[in-house]
C-alpha cells in the first residue's frame, strides 16, 4: 500500500470511528523526513457539520529558510508566519453560505518566535542546527459549518499568503468519497 493510500485509509478509519483526527498521516510524513521545497500538503475531512483541515508545509515555503533565526529579519519572518498561520481566514476562503466558524486552531512551528530561543544553551542549539536538514510547519484547523451542504468548494489562499508555495497536494475525504488533487497558484480552488 502506498503512503498516500495508507493516509487516506487512516483518514477513512478516523471518519468511521467518529474521529477526524488526521495525525496518522502527519506522523507518516515525519517518519519519512525529507520533503520537497515548494510542495505542501493539505488533508481535508468533512464529517457531519465538521470540517477539518491539516496543512503541512516545508518551512522553506513559509519563511524562506529552515534553521533557527540568526538575525532580526529572520525572527520577524518567523513571527509573521506564525501569526498568519493562526488565521485560517488568510489561508482558506470558504463559501459564506456554508456558515463555517473556526472552532480550533493549532499551529506547530519548529522555528522559535523572537525571544523564545534559549540563549544559555546557544552552543547546543548550534549543534542542533547542523544536524537538522528539513523542518515543517503544521497547522490544524477545525470548523463547524452550519450549512455543510453549501460547502462545495474551498479556495486555497496559501499560495498568496506564502508565495514560496508552488504546488499543494490535497487529499480530501467526505461521505461523498475521497479525492486526491494537486493545486497550483493558477488552479487554487478545491471543488468538493
Ligand atoms: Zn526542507
Amino acid at each position: 500500500m502506498s503512503r498516500i493510500k495508507q493516509g487516506i485509509f487512516f483518514i477513512s478509519i478516523s471518519l468511521l470511528t467518529g474521529s477526524t483526527q488526521l495525525y496518522a498521516a502527519e506522523h507518516e510524513h515525519e517518519e519519512h523526513g525529507a520533503h520537497v521545497h515548494g510542495e505542501a500538503q493539505l488533508l481535508i475531512a468533512l464529517e457531519g457539520s465538521t470540517l477539518e483541515i491539516e496543512f503541512l508545509s516545508p518551512a522553506m515555503n513559509i519563511v524562506g529558510f529552515e534553521h533557527q533565526s540568526t538575525n532580526e529579519a529572520q525572527s520577524h519572518a518567523i513571527e509573521s508566519a506564525i501569526e498568519a498561520l493562526k488565521q485560517p481566514g488568510l489561508l482558506f476562503s470558504l463559501p459564506p453560505a456554508a456558515k463555517c466558524d473556526s472552532v480550533s486552531i493549532e499551529v506547530e512551528s519548529p522555528l522559535k518566535e523572537h525571544g523564545e530561543q534559549d540563549h544559555e544553551h546557544s552552543n547546543e542549539a548550534s549543534l542542533d542546527l547542523e544536524e537538522v536538514t528539513h523542518v515543517d510547519f503544521t497547522g490544524h484547523y477545525s470548523f463547524h459549518c452550519a450549512e455543510m451542504s453549501k460547502l462545495d468548494s474551498i479556495v486555497i489562499e496559501i499560495f498568496n499568503q506564502f508565495p514560496g508555495t508552488e504546488v499543494i497536494g490535497v487529499q480530501s475525504v467526505s461521505n461523498q468519497g475521497q479525492q486526491k488533487i494537486e493545486l497550483t497558484p493558477d488552479h487554487s480552488t478545491l471543488e468538493l
